[in-house]
């Protein structure tokens, strides 16, 4: 099927790379253009209107149009919210203060152990539903809040019921190494060994994940744990997205990049060093770890930002994601991400533009297929409100820009 969509004033995200350093400022945009999709795939872009107009023909009326957004970070997945630490960080607890008191995590863990998988994913499609609506069209989602072999499972096959039910695209990770387990607090490598010898070949056997990740920080695991866990998931195929650097300069950089992980996400705590590893990790044969910022953890627990200015100044090519999670970031519209980091991490608009489009396929390694407006990719679009521009995101926080989301050239409503 054949479907022309014009009258856009700005058709904004045309260029197909990613994009490192100050090329992020620089936005590919057609004035006054259409686009024409052919079986869900762009066919055609240009000024004006094309030679033929198809009898399907979708007029925008002066709107802009962008990419879907990408979240390459997520744990939507998640059994119920956790208001009480909320109000004991407003009280000023601190996120180790609450781990170490059985909440945190391992609370969520509890929960969700509990709670059967259909209530799992009647919960997590609203969520998604309400991400679809703030114009992302990509997920990425987590297990982690399981932590014994049947809980995490489960919350894969949740993942598994929210792809065949969505027709965005959601890749799933298996993060069995999310936290320690209350009984294995004073042997942690015994849990290490459950996550590769039981967890690991079963998620691999029932084909529930796409990646692994692993929480590589003070009082969860350690380097030296997580690459012999990155290493046996290579015996599966699984690549590494892991999660580092959160709390302090532990070790997670390193350790993601010698693994070849695809992307290493948080990164609060960012030296020199750290800089200095992911620029050697962009060689050609390796193609890098993207650095993924998360500045929702960072705005509701109140710690540092990531220095995503640093990222980018250093021409490195950021990524930024919700980290949407009932923890530390119950965040799910990376338009509120966008003001975060304009505001608190001076990134400008148009650098956030590709850090949540072009730059967060590559963090999935999809840059091929999603991530920006040009031939031969999936028609996943978003139109702006009449009238409202990039430049409305970050600037009007916590209000939805987006009126209209298009997966493979439809209407999602
Ligand atoms: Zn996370």
């Amino acid at each position: 099927m054949e479907v022309l969509f014009s009258e856009i004033s700005k058709l904004i995200g045309t260029q197909n790379e990613v994009k490192f350093g100050a090329e992020m400022k620089e936005l590919g945009v057609i004035n006054n253009a259409y686009m024409l999709v052919k079986d869900g795939i762009i066919a055609e872009i240009g000024e004006g209107l094309p030679d033929n107009i198809p009898s399907n023909h979708v007029k925008l009326n002066g709107a802009e149009v962008l990419p879907g957004f990408i979240d390459s970070h997520t744990h939507l997945v998640f059994a119920k919210p956790r208001y009480n630490e909320f109000v004991l960080k407003i009280k000023g607890a601190t996120y180790e203060q609450i781990a170490a008191s059985g909440g945190g995590i391992l609370n969520s863990a509890k929960a969700l152990q509990e709670t059967p998988e259909d209530k799992l994913f009647e919960d997590a499609k609203l969520r998604v539903k309400s991400m679809i609506a703030a114009g992302t069209t990509a997920i990425e989602i987590k297990s982690g809040y399981g932590l014994t072999l049947d809980a995490e499972l489960k919350m894969l096959r949740v993942v598994k019921k929210l792809k065949e039910y969505f027709p965005i695209i959601i890749k799933s990770t298996f993060l069995g190494a999310h936290a320690i387990p209350a009984e294995y607090k004073d042997n942690t490598d015994n849990y290490v060994d459950l996550v590769i010898n039981e967890m690991l070949p079963q998620v691999a056997k029932d084909a529930l994940a796409d990646h692994i990740d692993v929480f590589c920080d003070t009082g969860f695991f350690t380097p030296e744990q997580t690459d012999k866990i990155l290493k046996e998931a290579l015996k599966y195929n699984l690549p590494a997205k892991i999660h580092g650097n959160e709390l302090g300069l532990t070790g997670g950089v390193q350790v993601a990049v010698a693994n070849e992980a695809w992307s290493v996400d948080h990164l609060e705590h960012l030296g020199p060093e750290e800089i200095a590893c992911l620029k050697k990790g962009f060689t050609k044969e390796y193609g890098g770890t993207m650095p993924v910022a998360l500045p929702g953890t960072s705005y509701f627990l109140r710690i540092p930002y990531s220095d995503a200015r640093a990222i980018i100044d250093n021409n490195l090519p950021l990524v930024l994601a919700t980290d949407f999670n009932p923890g530390s970031s119950p965040v799910h519209s990376l338009q509120t991400i966008s003001a975060l980091a304009c505001i608190y991490m001076r990134i400008l608009p148009e650098e956030v533009f590709h850090a949540i489009t072009i730059n967060a396929a590559r963090a999935l390694r999809m840059e091929k297929i999603i991530g920006s407006l040009s031939v031969g990719k999936r028609a996943d679009f978003l139109v702006m409100k009449n009238k409202e521009s990039l430049y409305s995101m970050p600037y009007y926080l916590g209000q939805n820009q987006v009126s209209r989301v298009f997966v493979e050239g439809l209407e999602i409503k």
